[in-house]
C-alpha cells in the first residue's frame, strides 16, 4: 500500500508547515496561556482555503482527500493543538453534516461561509446526560407552525461561541409513533435565534485556546429549512460523522506525538547530567525510541483508514482503530516526554508541558477509547 503523497497534497503541507511555524507556533502559545480562541488565526488559515479542507470546491473549498487532510494536521498540530483542535472540529463534525446530508440549498446558505472560512462550524451532540449513550439525548424537536420547537441542552460543544462562530448543528428527539423506536433530527440552529444562549468558555486542563461550551435551548423555533435530510435521520447522520472526525482526531493525535518527540530527542541531546547528554543514557534511549515506534505504527493505521475512505471503501473500523491507537500513543508518549524534561517538563514556562495537558482529552473527545472498543469489537462481529 502507498500512501505518498501526490503534488497537491505535498503543496499543502508544505503550505501548513511554513504557516505552521511563522505563525502559529509563536501566537498560539500566547492564546493558550490567556484561555481565548485564536480566532485572528483562525481567519487566516480560513484565507489559506484551510477551514474548507474537505469540502469540494463547488461549495467553497478545497476539495482536499482524507490523506491530504491527515498530513497537513500532522504540520498544524506540531505548532499548537489547540488551533488544529478547532480547526478539525470544524473541518470534520462542524461542516460535514451540511455537506453529506444537506441539500442544496443548505449548502449554499451554511456550508459555504464555513467552508470559505468566513464563518466556524459547531456540532452538538452531548449532554449533561448523554455522551457515550447519543441516544440518551433529551433536547427534544416538536413540529410546529411549519417547523420545528427545540427544548434542551448541550454541553462541551466546541466551537460555537467565537465571534466567528455561526451557530450549532444539533441533534434532537423528535416524536416517533407509539412503539417505534425513538427518532432523532439534525437541524441547524443559528447564532441569533431567540431561546438560543450559551454559558461562558469551559476551562479544560488542555486545549485552552478551544472555545468549548454549554448550549441552551429554551423554546427555540427554527423553520423547516433547517432540518437536515430526513427528521428521523439525524442519529446516523451524527454517527457516520464522527467517523471521519475520528480519523481527524488520530491526525491531530500523531501530531502531538511528533512534537513530543521532537522535543525530548532536542532536550535529551542538550541536557547533561553526570557529565554526559542524558541522550547517552539507555534508559533515555529507549525511551525515545519506543515513541518514535509506536508513532510510526499509530501513523500508518491512520493513513490507512484515510485510505480507506478516500478510495470509497467501509473506514468505520479502521477509524476507530486509528483514534484509539494514537490518542493512546499521544497521552504515553506526551508523558513520556516529560519525564525525559524532569522537573523543567513540568513547568508551564516549557512547551512540553502544554502538548501533556493537551494529551488527555484526545482518549475523550469525539467517542471515548472505550466506546473505540465497542466499535471495533462489533465489526468483529461481538
Ligand atoms: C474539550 C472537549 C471538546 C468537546 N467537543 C464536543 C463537541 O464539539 N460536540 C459534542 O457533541 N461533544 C463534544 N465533546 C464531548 C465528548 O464527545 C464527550 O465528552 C465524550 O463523548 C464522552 O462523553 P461523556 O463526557 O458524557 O462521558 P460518559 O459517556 O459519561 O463516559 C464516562 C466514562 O464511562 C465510559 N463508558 C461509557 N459508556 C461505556 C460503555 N458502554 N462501555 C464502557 N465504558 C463506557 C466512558 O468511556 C468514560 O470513560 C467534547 C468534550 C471535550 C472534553
Amino acid at each position: 500500500m502507498d500512501f505518498s503523497l501526490d503534488e497537491r497534497e505535498q503543496d499543502l503541507v508544505d503550505l501548513c508547515r511554513d504557516y505552521a511555524q511563522r505563525e502559529i507556533a509563536h501566537r498560539a502559545p500566547l492564546a493558550w496561556e490567556e484561555a481565548r480562541c485564536p480566532t485572528d488565526l483562525l481567519r487566516e488559515m480560513g484565507a489559506l482555503g484551510l477551514l474548507g479542507i474537505l469540502v469540494p470546491e463547488e461549495w467553497g473549498g478545497i476539495g482536499m482527500s482524507t490523506i491530504g487532510f491527515v498530513a497537513a494536521m500532522e504540520q498544524i498540530g506540531l505548532a499548537d493543538q489547540s488551533v488544529a483542535a478547532a480547526w478539525q472540529a470544524h473541518a470534520t463534525i462542524g461542516s460535514l453534516p451540511l455537506y453529506l446530508f444537506g441539500n442544496d440549498a443548505q449548502r449554499e446558505r451554511w456550508l459555504r461561509p464555513l467552508a470559505e472560512g468566513r464563518m466556524l462550524g459547531a456540532f452538538g451532540l452531548t449532554e449533561p446526560d448523554a455522551g457515550s449513550d447519543a441516544r440518551g439525548i433529551r433536547t427534544t424537536a416538536q413540529r410546529r407552525d411549519g417547523g420545528w420547537l427545540i427544548n434542551g441542552r448541550k454541553t462541551f460543544i466546541s466551537n460555537a461561541g467565537t465571534d466567528m462562530s455561526f451557530g450549532v448543528t444539533l441533534l434532537a428527539r423528535v416524536e416517533s409513533d407509539e412503539g417505534s423506536p425513538p427518532a432523532y433530527a439534525s437541524l441547524v440552529v443559528e447564532k441569533a435565534t431567540p431561546g438560543f444562549t450559551m454559558g461562558p468558555k469551559m476551562r479544560g486542563i488542555g486545549w485552552r485556546g478551544l472555545d468549548t461550551r454549554e448550549l441552551y435551548l429554551d423554546d427555540v423555533w427554527v423553520p423547516d429549512e433547517h432540518l437536515i435530510g430526513d427528521p428521523d435521520m439525524g442519529l446516523g447522520q451524527f454517527l457516520r460523522t464522527l467517523e471521519v472526525g475520528r480519523i481527524s482526531v488520530a491526525a491531530l493525535s500523531l501530531s502531538l506525538t511528533q512534537a513530543v518527540l521532537d522535543m525530548a530527542v532536542e532536550y535529551a541531546g542538550h541536557r547533561v547530567q553526570f557529565g554526559q547528554p542524558i541522550s547517552k543514557f539507555q534508559a533515555v534511549q529507549f525511551k525515545l525510541a519506543d515513541i518514535a515506534t509506536e508513532l510510526e505504527a499509530a501513523r500508518w493505521l491512520t493513513y490507512r483508514a484515510a485510505f480507506l475512505r478516500d478510495s470509497g471503501q467501509p473506514f468505520q473500523k479502521e477509524a476507530a482503530m486509528a483514534k484509539m491507537k494514537a490518542s493512546r500513543v499521544a497521552a504515553w508518549a506526551a508523558s513520556e516526554a516529560v519525564q525525559i524534561h524532569g522537573g523543567l517538563g513540568y513547568m508551564l514556562e516549557t512547551p512540553v508541558a502544554r502538548f501533556y495537558c493537551d494529551a488527555k482529552v484526545l482518549e475523550i473527545g469525539e467517542g471515548t477509547n472505550e466506546i473505540q472498543h465497542l466499535v471495533i469489537a462489533r465489526q468483529l462481529g461481538c
